[in-house]
């Protein structure tokens, strides 16, 4: 057991497993590397159906996150796929990704129509959400407080500080990402960030240093940035970040370590 060995117990908060090449021998790496949990995120309806189904292949190591994310909010209706988080209420440990982005071409009031669709089915799940937030944190939140969801992660969070004071005082955490060794800004909101509202993420197969595409042992990377910039070691840092994670997205719980 990772404990035994005295490995740090990472929980990867958000990560997208879709692309990974060959996603076993990326699991038996992410282990290795002491990521004993993962978050799989889902951008839409196949994507979600590959989550679940990774989630049901690795019980107890993929958790399933459903929702749609704003790059394709105008891609597909959202009623498919929220019909098929509705069957499957009982497996999701969060709604995800979901969220808003000024960056992107869809058009902001299709983004926040759909938004607000899984943010509704989040509060009446009674759900977590892991969120996307690009130049629109204002809105981002605006939106989560009247949908009355108030429990979630504003994941690789780089925004100004102030929307940052914003979603703390709001009760929400954010995530570190393997960025947190190179980008300044992220570094700068881990440190403004009380450590009982910081989780980790590999956010793969997103490369964070002009490198290859990632994959889920990239948490690790994470977390160790995360402990230079908060002057813990990663073991410590690893036990808060994971039963923060726990505490934010209770269903990670099930299948304990
Ligand atoms: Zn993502």
């Amino acid at each position: 057991m990772p404990e035994e060995l005295g490995v740090d117990q990472i929980i990867d908060t958000h990560a997208h497993l879709e692309d990974i090449p060959d996603l076993d021998r990326a699991i038996a790496r992410a282990e290795a590397a002491g990521v004993i949990k993962i978050l799989a995120m889902s951008m839409d309806l196949r994507s979600a159906q590959f989550t679940l189904r990774a989630s049901e292949q690795f019980p107890g190591k993929i958790f399933p996150a459903l929702g749609l994310h704003p790059w394709r909010a105008n891609a597909e209706p959202a009623e498919p796929l929220l019909a098929l988080m509705d069957n499957h209420r009982e497996q999701l440990a969060a709604v995800g990704e979901i969220g808003l982005d000024a960056k992107a071409e869809v058009p902001m009031t299709t983004q926040v129509a759909v938004f607000r669709q899984f943010l509704a089915f989040a509060l009446e799940a009674h759900l977590p959400v892991s969120v996307h937030s690009r130049g629109a944190h204002a809105e981002v939140l605006e939106e989560l407080q009247a949908a009355g969801v108030r429990q979630g992660v504003f994941h690789w969070f780089s925004g100004p500080k102030e929307a940052l004071h914003d979603l703390l005082a709001a009760g929400l955490a954010i995530s570190a990402a393997p960025a947190a060794a190179v980008s300044l800004r992220h570094q700068h909101r881990i440190r403004e960030t009380p450590l009982a509202r910081l989780v980790v993420e590999s956010d793969c197969p997103e490369p964070w240093s002009n490198g290859p595409p990632s994959e889920p042992a990239a948490a690790r990377t994470a977390l160790r940035a995360a402990a230079e910039i908060t002057g813990l070691s990663p073991t410590e840092l690893a036990r808060i970040t994971s039963a923060n994670a726990m505490r934010i997205f209770p269903r990670l719980r099930a299948y304990n370590f």
